[in-house]
């Protein structure tokens, strides 16, 4: 099964990728930790990337995509994988694809978690968190006891700058803006799978592997 999963912050893509990792046993790849690890490992591409990142340089696409090809070759890639993160832009999903080829694979399917943005913002910025143990709570979902003050400690909960209303509304406009040519680019190739995101983890879940079996 090779699968993309694209949904902006706060989608719950971390919950829905742990969960598909564990039904169809295929690691969840986020191109973070690639670059890390590629550079930590020395691989050829790795090699190539940190001279662009000791430069102060981005990582160019054929670099990017040299790294992925590196991740993909990998024996635990061998039952499929969950691209997270990666392409960003329709010149990274036509590359990816031509890599792919190269290599005898192809996507199966691109799963879009849809959310609303205002239900999203509402969302993110109810969470607050305990200064004093760490300890999450969010206001709509998992209140405190006594406002403004942990259930644990007693210590003072606060909003993390992340999570501010104008923050999160920057964000998901700045991934939607870079998103939306990404699912028409896979919705024309008949690979997309769009999932509300908004209702409970289970449910989108069940709608997740039960698209996929009749993709
Ligand atoms: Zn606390």
């Amino acid at each position: 099964m090779n699968l993309i999963l694209l949904g902006p912050p706060g989608a719950g893509k971390g919950t829905q990728s742990a969960a598909l990792v564990e039904r169809y046993g295929i690691p969840q790849i986020s191109t973070g930790d690639m670059l890390r690890v590629a550079v930590k490992e020395g691989s050829p591409m790795g090699v190539k990337a940190k001279s662009f990142m000791d430069a102060g340089a981005l990582v160019p696409d054929d670099v990017v995509v040299g790294i992925v090809r590196e991740r993909l070759e990998k024996e635990d890639c061998r039952n499929g994988f969950i691209l997270d993160g990666f392409p960003r832009t329709v010149t990274q999903a036509d590359a990816l694809h031509g890599t792919l080829k190269e290599m005898g694979k192809d996507l199966d399917a691109v799963i879009s978690l849809e959310v609303e943005v205002d239900a999203l913002v509402e969302r993110l910025t109810g969470r607050r968190i305990c200064k004093v143990c760490g300890r999450g709570y969010h206001l709509a979902f998992d209140p405190p006891s006594v406002e403004g003050r942990c259930d644990q400690c007693g210590g003072e909960l606060y909003q993390r700058d992340d999570d501010r209303e104008e923050t999160i509304r920057k964000r998901l406009a700045v991934y939607s803006e870079q998103t939306s040519p990404l699912i028409d680019y896979y919705r024309q190739r008949g690979l997309l799978i769009s999932i509300d995101g908004m209702r409970d983890i289970a449910v989108v879940q069940s709608d997740i592997v039960a698209a996929l079996r009749t993709s």
